[in-house]
């Protein structure tokens, strides 16, 4: 069936879909469309040393839509996850931002890492751990530069295939995070089986870090528990130097929020590098 793609992302109620097209298929045609046009792209936010010097940065999808305004990735990420075809949008965002990230650090003479989100339902899809180094091929991003930051409550749903691929890839040297974390039920299940590099202590944690004793307790609770599991702590959500103080006082290695940098385009992380100093990466290994 013919369908006349024509400006169809930018107003769906304008085009003439035919009839036989649910608002899903349309809702999926818009998001293919905005790949395809490079709407679609990665942002950046910096993860940060207790010497604030960038560690590296994560990759956070962004759609600033010509007429909708910028629409956030909770409102296609888990649509696309429902769909089944949210591989194609963590491929191409991967690929994306490892090409920009490479071009740059070969210009600034720098290496940090780079985290990129990946739903597991995409990487128990198969071919997951194939294609990933292909990318890396084809942009010359470094595999041991690169993490992937997997969301802790899709692991619980397939423990043993998404142990196997995180196997597969610490082979090839990239990093595993588990993000979100202790925000699911079962995290101490898959802290046991799963060889993991480091966690990413949620935000709704930190948040209240400052009044809350319990969370205070919390925290300190899963940092002590991945240091002695030999993993490393990213904090998410530090929007005060006072979160970033405690959390610092607890043994965290590393710290993500607006009190630093929000996510930022290619550019204002040109600009923001020519202001900050960037971890030794050597120094770590
Ligand atoms: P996430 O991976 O946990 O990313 C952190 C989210 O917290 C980001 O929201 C970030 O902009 C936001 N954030 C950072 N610092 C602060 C802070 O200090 N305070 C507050 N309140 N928020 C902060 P964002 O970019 O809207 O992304 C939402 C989620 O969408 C991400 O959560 C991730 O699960 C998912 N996502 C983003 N990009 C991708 C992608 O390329 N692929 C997949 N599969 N998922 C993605
Ligand atoms: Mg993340
Ligand atoms: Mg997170
Ligand atoms: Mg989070």
């Amino acid at each position: 069936r013919h369908v006349n793609l024509q400006d169809s992302y930018k107003d769906p109620e304008k085009v003439n879909w035919p009839s036989t097209l649910s608002d899903r298929e349309k809702y999926m045609f818009m998001i293919r469309r905005g790949i395809e046009e490079g709407q679609i792209r990665p942002n950046y936010q910096p993860l940060m040393s207790t010497y604030d010097e960038v560690y590296g940065f994560e990759v956070l999808v962004r759609w600033p839509h010509p007429e909708q305004g910028t629409i956030p990735p909770n409102k296609f990420i888990p649509f696309a996850e429902e769909e089944g075809f949210v591989d194609e949008i963590d491929r191409y965002v991967c690929e994306y931002a490892c090409r920009e990230m490479k071009q740059l650090m070969d210009a600034l003479g720098q290496k940090f890492i780079l985290s990129v989100n990946v739903s597991a339902k995409h990487i128990v899809k198969g071919h997951y751990v194939e294609e990933l180094k292909a990318t890396l091929e084809r942009t010359g991003f470094p595999a041991d530069l690169l993490a992937v930051e997997i969301t802790e409550s899709s692991l619980v749903i397939n423990l043993k295939e998404a142990a196997q691929v995180i196997e597969q890839l610490r082979e090839l040297g990239i990093q595993v995070w588990v993000d979100d974390f202790g925000t699911v039920y079962s995290s101490l299940n898959y802290l046991r089986n799963l060889p993991l590099d480091l966690i990413k202590l949620d935000g709704s944690f930190v948040k209240n870090i400052h009044e809350s004793h319990v969370d205070r307790t919390i925290c300190e609770t899963i940092i002590n528990l991945a240091h002695d599991l030999d993993l490393q702590v990213v904090s998410e959500g530090i929007e005060y130097e006072e979160q970033f103080n405690t959390l610092k006082a607890m043994g965290c290695e590393y710290f993500q929020g607006y009190h630093f940098k929000k996510p930022m385009s290619l550019d204002e992380v040109k600009e923001y590098l020519a202001t900050v100093k960037v971890l030794d990466q050597e120094s770590l290994a």
